[in-house]
């Protein structure tokens, strides 16, 4: 990947851009609404509506995926798909490996010394796992935000939301002042934190409340246009108006990203999630339609733990 390279797309993260140069031009690029994404990244004006609809997420598919810590194995093989834009809530017992599994799809796993994965996650059609893929990439495209919200306390609002950026920018258009600006203002209102922020940009990330802060982490992670966000337990350190806010974005920001979310909250994967999947014990038991999974799931342990049996 080069600085003057290829024009100007729209999606900031594609999955041939996560391969290396050699191998990015020999894979041939995904079809259909990719290639209609809009070629017009870095003008401010209107970025935010195109943003939306010009830019969907891609399906997530985990095949036979296992994680190890050492020799223990707390993801034992799982073979999952997180359709695109749909929310896909995962539940089940504290300890059934729930973190250590989305963790695994934007390859930070790995990150945990001693710890490996094994099996394959398709992005699209993309194995972040292949050798070819540049990691820092993979996770540019597959975004994540965590139980506690963990903004740079010290850094303004505004950087926090550009420090994905300012990493990431490789072009030159995108680091100048005025497309910066704007991102972060785009970022910021998908995140549904503009309006509150907009006269504080300059000020600390940590003068924000536990809510606006985890909007914030939203916001960073939006604003380098990934295809795909992580988020595990998002709102469990958070009161019921700001869990209600962040209910209310996930619902918004489907439209834009496929997403993913661990909760151990039943009446929260029932309002915010499309398809629900149930682990035990670092296996999938099922995956279905939220609805069917509460009302009529066909595994009788799904049925114990949603009914409040165990866990
Ligand atoms: P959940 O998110 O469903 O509560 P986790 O993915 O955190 O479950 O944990 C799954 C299993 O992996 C547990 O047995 C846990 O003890 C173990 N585990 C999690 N993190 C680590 C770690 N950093 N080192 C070693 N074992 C871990
Ligand atoms: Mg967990």
């Amino acid at each position: 990947m080069t600085s003057d390279g290829p024009p100007p797309r729209t999606a900031e993260m594609e999955p041939d851009e996560l391969l290396e140069p050699d191998t990015a031009t020999s894979s041939s690029p995904p079809a259909g609404r990719l290639a209609a994404a809009s070629p017009d990244a870095d003008s401010a004006a209107g970025a935010e509506t195109r943003d939306v609809d010009a830019t969907p997420g891609l399906s997530v598919k985990l095949d036979q995926l296992r994680a190890f810590y050492g020799e223990a194995e707390a993801v034992k093989g799982v073979d999952l798909e997180f359709r695109a834009n749909e929310v896909t809530a995962i539940i089940g017992p504290s300890g059934c490996g729930k973190s250590t599994l989305v963790r695994c799809i934007n390859r930070m796993h790995e990150e945990i010394p001693g710890a490996h994965a094994e099996g394959s996650v398709l992005l699209d059609d993309l194995n972040v796992y292949a050798g070819s893929v540049d990691v820092v990439a993979v996770r540019r495209a597959i975004g994540m935000v965590f139980q506690k919200p963990n903004p740079f306390p010290t850094m303004s609002i505004f950087d926090n939301v550009a420090s994905g950026l300012r990493l990431s920018s490789r072009r030159r258009g995108e680091r100048s002042k005025a497309a910066m600006g704007a991102k972060v203002e785009s970022a910021l209102r998908g995140a549904g934190l503009w309006e509150e922020v907009s006269e504080r940009l300059t000020e600390a990330g940590a003068g924000l409340s536990g809510g606006q802060q985890q909007r914030l982490c939203i916001a960073r992670s939006l604003a380098v246009d990934p295809e795909v966000i992580l988020m595990d337990e998002p709102c469990s350190a958070l009161d019921p108006i700001a869990t209600l806010k962040i209910e209310e974005l996930i619902a918004e920001l489907k439209r834009r990203v496929t997403i993913v979310i661990v909760t151990h909250n039943m009446q929260q994967a029932a309002r915010v999630a499309d398809r629900t999947a149930f682990m035990l014990d670092g296996r999938l038991v099922e995956v279905g339609p939220t609805q069917d999974i509460f009302t009529k799931p066909s595994d009788a342990r799904t049925e114990e733990y949603v009914t409040g049996k165990f866990g």
